[in-house]
């Protein structure tokens, strides 16, 4: 699928406010967190989490969540190839303009595909995209069944669903691997934290 702008005539406005004044104001940094894993793996328990903990430390979060994004931004895209292809760049885009804003993204998308993921990274500025493998065998993932959609999708109810009837291709080499099935909520969060403080993206509590 072509990236390629439709339209011609169009050039980069540049803001008067560089990416130093941002951080000066929210002091941190911006980075885009992107949660990848199974249905059910914790995507989205993780992040809001750690969304959480940031903001009660002062810190600009949030998080951008699959099925919110899909109620609203991405409603006319379905679960096809071309349509997580999709569904992905534009959340990849969405992150990149959240960062320039100065705000820590906290990404919850099953994202199968490792192309549409490395897409992103490039997308992104150098550094600023934290690959998080939310690692959990499926068994544990379909015990959980948080939403009832591997019972349906073992019942043929829903096609094309991931580890099931659709492939998850796991990152090569994500900056962050959570098991899941083994740390708590709590563990997990803390590990994503500490390498945000270990890189620098927020500062160590003053
Ligand atoms: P996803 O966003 O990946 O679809 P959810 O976050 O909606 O997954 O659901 C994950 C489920 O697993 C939740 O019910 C959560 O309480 C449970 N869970 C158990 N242990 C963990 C853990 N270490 N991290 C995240 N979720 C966990």
């Amino acid at each position: 699928m072509s990236t390629e702008p439709k339209s011609k005539n169009i050039t980069w406005s540049h803001s008067h406010v560089t990416a130093e004044e941002r951080r000066a104001l929210t002091g941190h940094g911006a980075v885009t967190v992107w949660f990848t894993g199974l249905s059910g793996s914790g995507k989205s328990t993780i992040a809001t989490t750690v969304e959480r903990q940031l903001v009660e430390h002062g810190r600009h979060a949030y998080v951008l969540d699959g099925d919110n994004i899909r109620q609203g931004l991405n409603s006319n895209l379905g679960f096809s190839p071309e349509d997580r292809t999709e569904n992905i760049r534009r959340i990849g885009e969405v992150s990149k303009l959240f960062n320039d804003a100065g705000v820590i993204v906290l990404t919850a998308f099953i994202s199968p595909y490792r192309a549409d993921r490395d897409r992103v990274r490039e997308t992104l500025p150098e550094g600023t995209f934290v690959e998080v493998l939310v690692d959990c065998p499926l068994e544990e993932c379909e015990k959980r069944d948080v939403k009832g959609l591997y019972k349906k999708a073992r019942a043929g109810e829903i096609p094309e669903f991931t580890g099931i009837s659709a492939p998850f291709e796991e990152p090569e080499k994500p900056e962050i691997v959570l098991a899941t099935a083994e740390s708590s909520v709590d563990e997990c969060a803390q590990q994503v934290l500490d390498y945000l403080l270990k890189t620098g993206v927020i500062p160590a509590q003053q």
